[in-house]
Parts: C-alpha cells; structure tokens; sequence
C-alpha cells in the first residue's frame, strides 16, 4: 500500500480503483466507530459514578455537620437545666428565711417554673437525640452506599483504561489506515465522502447494493441501475439517501490480494490427510 500511496499523487485512478477505496475507507471508518461506540458509553457510566458519589458526599457531610449542630444544642440544653436546678436549690433555701406566706409562695412558684423549664429541656434534648439517631442512620446507610459505588467507580475506571490502552493501538493503526486511503483519492471526492458520512445517521457513506436495495437506506434499486453500479465505470448514489453504492462483489477483486486471506487455505492444506490432491492445491495458489 505504501508505495501505492506514491504512485497516486501522479497516476489517475479508475472510477473501479476509487470506488474501491472509497468502500475500504468506509469500513476503516466504521471500524473505529465500532472502537468509539465501546468506549463512548463507559465515560459517561464514570460520569454518573463519580456524580452519585459527590452527591452522596455532601449528604454525608451536611448530616454530619447537622448531628454537630444537634449536639451543641443538647449541651446548651443540659446547662440549662443545670442553671434552672442551681436557682431551685437557691430558692428552697430563700424559702427558709421568709418572712412571710407571701413571699414563700412567690418563690414556690419560681421553683415551680423552673421545673417546668427543666422538664421543657429534657423534652427538647430527647428530640435531638432522635434526631441525631435518624440522621446516624441516614448517614450509616450512605457510607455503605459510598462504598458500593466507590467501588463500582474504581471497576468501571479501570474497564475504560483497559479498553483505551487496549484498542489504543488498533485505533491509531485504523487512522493510519484511513490517511494513507484518503491521501489515495482526490479533494474533490474526500470531501464528497466526508459530507455524505457526516449527514448519515450511522456513519455510513459508502454501502453496497445488498438483496436489489441500497444497503443505507433500504430503498430498492432497479435492476439497470445495479448494472451500472456493478459496471464501475461511474460514481453512482442512491438516489434515496445520497450515499455511495458500490456493488457487494467490489473489495473480492482487489481486496482479497491485500487481505491476508492466506490463512484459511493453508489450514485446508494441513488438514488434507490425503497425499497429493492436486485440485485444492491449485486452488489455493489462484486465490494467493
Ligand atoms: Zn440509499
């Protein structure tokens, strides 16, 4: 291919040549989208993971944050009573020294208040505390949760490097790839080819006539006009969709030469107990 790459700068292309390029461009490119695809939905899974995570993050902390503020309360609380029980016991000890019912009713009904406050702080400590158990709670469960999805993060994380560093390489060999074709055909055409593949919803710009109907669009192409398709002897789109047709037979001609399609003879050969059998043989040379 490389030195093919040479000779086309200076050597006009056959329509046949450039439509086989153009196919062969046309499964490149749709080989790296099949990479893309595989990857495009992971990102975007780790997305969701790492905002789930945040999400559960700040509850943890604002709850945290509120069982503090709870807490404070309750010993704000506790000094409270312990005020309202310091004057108790000095009003019973005014109560000792009255000079009169008067006054010894006023402050019975000091100490009477200040039980009630009392009994008013106990109330609102119990409060807190179910507050505080209902928000543990809350927070126990999503420290659990948190760590579920940490590790779920951490999988799917790993998933995605594993998949990029893995079809990394498989990548740049298909860019590659689709350069050296592209560099192959002419402005003209690539921009013919890039236009028609970005208005496609799958990406497919160039598609063979498959079952009498254009493999994009589905739409049935009478029999003359396979004919001309088949014949390459011009550039012909579907007059439906507006991509490329070329006819299914178009990478068996040149293509098979430069695929390594090798492999599969040869292993008809091994496993071809019988001495000599000159046919097959003969075979599989005309198809190298
Ligand atoms: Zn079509």
């Amino acid at each position: 291919m490389a030195n093919k790459k040479s000779d086309a700068g200076t050597k006009e292309m056959t329509v046949a040549e450039k439509l086989h390029a153009l196919y062969e461009l046309q499964q490149v490119a749709t080989s790296i989208d099949k990479i893309r695809i595989l990857r495009g939905e992971l990102p975007l899974e780790v997305q969701d993971l790492e905002d789930e995570i945040e999400g559960l993050q700040t509850r943890v902390s604002k709850y945290k944050e509120d069982i503090a503020t709870l807490e404070k309360s309750i010993s704000g609380k506790k000094q409270e009573i312990e005020n309202a029980q310091g004057l108790i016991k000095k009003y019973e000890e005014q109560q000792n020294n009255v000079r009169n019912n008067r006054e010894y009713d006023s402050l019975s009904k000091e100490i009477e208040f200040q039980t009630l406050e009392i009994e008013l702080c106990e109330k609102r400590i119990n409060e807190f505390d179910a507050q505080i158990k209902e928000k543990t709670e809350v927070i126990e469960e999503s420290t659990t949760l948190l760590n579920e999805r940490t590790g779920d993060l951490d999988t799917k994380k790993k998933e995605l490097d594993d998949i990029v560093s893995e079809t990394k390489k498989e990548e740049d060999q298909l860019e590659a790839k689709s350069d050296n074709i592209k560099s192959m055909l002419d402005e003209r055409l690539q921009a013919a080819y890039n236009r028609i593949r970005s208005n496609a919803r799958n990406g497919l710009a160039v598609v063979p006539v498959e079952r009498d109907a254009c493999g994009g669009c589905y739409n049935k192409i009478p029999p003359q006009r396979q004919l001309d398709i088949a014949s390459r002897k011009k550039i012909i789109v579907c007059e439906y969709c507006g991509r490329i047709l070329v006819d299914d037979q178009i990478m068996e001609v040149e293509g098979e030469k430069e695929k390594p399609k090798a492999k599969p003879a040869e292993k008809a050969k091994a496993t071809e107990k019988p001495k000599a059998k000159p046919k097959p043989k003969a075979k599989a040379k005309a198809k190298k």
